[in-house]
């Protein structure tokens, strides 16, 4: 694969570095059979150093999870070798089973099957609290 020459597929630029085996994971980009690269620590003006993921593929997924990972991502989407568009993706505004509340009172504890929803109550700092008990998300690191 000719990282740089992707026909169909997404990049997604200024992944803070060190976190894209996390955005691999979390979009279990493992499942995908079609060719996937990795590039870590590449140097970038804006952020010293950032991970790039490219996927040659179209990939139907919810990609504002990535925002919460890492909130300076960019996604490019590339259509018959031109870039189509680029998207700044930013902190979603709801996490839907991306992390889990750690309240042992709360019901998405006591009880199975309940999606454990987060709602972003502070855009500044980037602060989550569940929709259930109010009890606030462990912060990212950035
Ligand atoms: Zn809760």
């Amino acid at each position: 694969m000719h990282i740089d020459a992707i026909k169909n597929g997404i990049v997604i630029d200024h992944i803070s570095a060190g976190r894209a085996m996390q955005i691999y994971d979390m979009l279990s980009l493992d499942k995908l059979d079609c060719p996937v690269a990795i590039l870590k620590n590449v140097p970038s003006k804006k952020m010293g150093r950032k991970d790039i993921i490219k996927i040659d593929c179209d990939l139907q997924i919810d990609l504002n999870v990535l925002g919460y990972v890492s909130p300076s991502i960019t996604v490019v989407y590339v259509r018959d070798g031109v870039v189509a568009e680029k998207k700044h993706i930013g902190l979603p505004e709801r996490l839907t089973d991306i992390i889990r509340c750690k309240n042992p009172r709360c019901i998405t504890s006591t009880e199975q099957g309940i999606h454990h929803v987060f709602r972003l109550v502070d855009p500044a700092g980037g602060v989550y609290r569940c929709i259930y008990c109010d009890a606030k998300a462990e912060p990212q690191n950035r």
